[in-house]
């Protein structure tokens, strides 16, 4: 079974994923995208890198996997996914006196007594050679901002200070630097972020690097330990639990939309950089079909914003031109009475309408919080409608109901 996950996710303030500090300034991670725009322009921007993603990811599985009654390694169980690294790490996770010399019993070893291990891979690599590898069996990648976002995503220090006055520690200049009034900068940048997750379960509990033993059972629960990757993906995706800094940089989250495919062999949701990916999604399957069930959440607030924002903004204006045009009529009919009755009030206040409200709309439609919305709106609504009708396609205005299905038909997959 093959579980792939495109989505589409509105993070503010977020310090999700910071790489150095640099004295008492903390920076987020940045990297290079680039843009078509006539030619090619290159931006920097904030990223959550895929290592942020799927050290999220196995932490939660190695709790799930726990509460099920199945074995995780001493480490990997605390969040410390050295995986196996050389011999010592092996005896400490494990707790064995010595480590087999054949490369399969290695791997048999790992995989029996470590779900992590067994689904996110590992790479043992002892002094003197002999090394054994394991793929892991899914795949994420850096969250990037999503191409429409990509010039208007910021990055922005913020300055935070601990108060310590009416201490002794702020007394001497020294102590208040070091002890005292400190105060530093987190870099905390907010964005509209591409989301990607792949878990193909067809080696979770097998045999992979031995070429003599590729795709044998390693242990007997292999649909237990496949549940349990399931379940993990369900809690990692409605509850968001990835990313460092959590306990005071929480972010505001909201998904915009999400696709998730559950297939019997390898099927991927097309990349959500562009909105266009959920009518992409809609019209793969039409052409490639593994046994495909597509599930689509499009967040409801993104199907009716413009729309209601214009109509508020056209009642308004038209609410406007009624005064200004009784103010026109009373000044007219005071100051030239004798033009008044010739003047031909319902073109004048037809042309009128017209053309301020033409100038107003596109005034309206060019205004920075409108052309985000703007430019999606209508990619959503015919992605809606195509879904709504196309076959093996469930649409959600809920997203914790379209994960629970996802995962619901994985789950009568196994
Ligand atoms: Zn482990």
């Amino acid at each position: 079974m093959f579980v792939s996950i495109r989505g589409r996710v509105l993070v503010n303030v977020e310090a999700l994923n910071m790489t150095e500090s640099v004295g008492n300034y903390v920076k987020h991670r940045r990297v290079p995208v680039i843009l078509p725009t006539g030619g090619y322009t290159a931006f920097f921007v904030p990223a959550i890198s895929g290592e942020s993603i799927a050290h999220g990811f196995q932490q939660v599985l190695a709790e799930v996997a726990k509460s099920s009654n199945l074995p995780v390694c001493s480490l990997c169980e605390r969040g410390i996914f050295l995986k196996s690294t050389n011999e010592e790490v092996i005896k400490k996770a494990f707790n064995v006196a010595k480590v087999p010399k054949d490369e399969h019993e290695v791997e048999a070893l790992i995989v029996k007594n470590c779900v992590v291990e067994d689904v996110g891979g590992f790479l043992y690599a002892p002094k003197g050679g002999g090394q054994v590898k394991r793929t892991s069996n899914f795949a994420t990648g850096y969250m990037i901002p999503v191409k429409e976002a990509l010039e208007s995503t910021v990055i922005e220090p913020q300055l935070h200070m601990r108060y310590a006055l009416g201490t002794p520690f702020v007394k001497s200049k020294r102590a208040a630097g070091q002890l005292g009034q400190m105060i530093y900068y987190v870099e905390l940048a907010s964005s509209v972020y591409a989301f990607s997750f792949d878990l193909d379960t067809k080696f979770i509990g097998k045999a992979t690097y031995s070429i003599d033993h590729v795709g044998e059972d390693l242990v007997d629960n292999v649909k237990e330990r496949v549940k349990s990757a399931l379940q993990a993906l369900e809690l990692f995706i409605s509850e968001f639990m990835f990313g460092a800094k959590r306990t005071r940089f929480l972010p505001v989250v909201e998904w915009e939309s999400l696709v998730i495919a559950v297939s019997d062999d390898v099927w991927t949701v097309p990349s959500p950089n562009s909105a266009k990916y959920v009518k992409e999604s809609i019209n793969k399957l039409q052409s490639v079909n593994p046994n495909v069930n597509l599930f689509i959440y499009i967040n409801p607030d993104v199907l009716k914003g413009t729309t209601e924002y214009i109509r508020k903004k056209t009642d308004e204006l038209v609410e406007t031109m009624k005064l200004v045009i009784e103010d026109w009529k009373k000044n007219i009919r005071e100051k030239l009475p004798d033009y008044a009755d010739k003047i031909d009030w319902d073109k004048i206040v037809k042309e009128k309408l017209e053309s301020l409200i033409s100038s107003r709309l596109s005034e309206v439609a060019e205004a920075g919080d409108l052309r985000y919305i703007s430019e999606i709106q209508k990619v959503y609504q015919e992605a809606q409608g195509m879904a709504e009708e196309a076959p093996r396609t469930a649409l959600f205005s809920d997203l914790s109901k379209c994960v629970k299905n996802a995962i619901g038909e994985g789950l009568k997959r196994i």
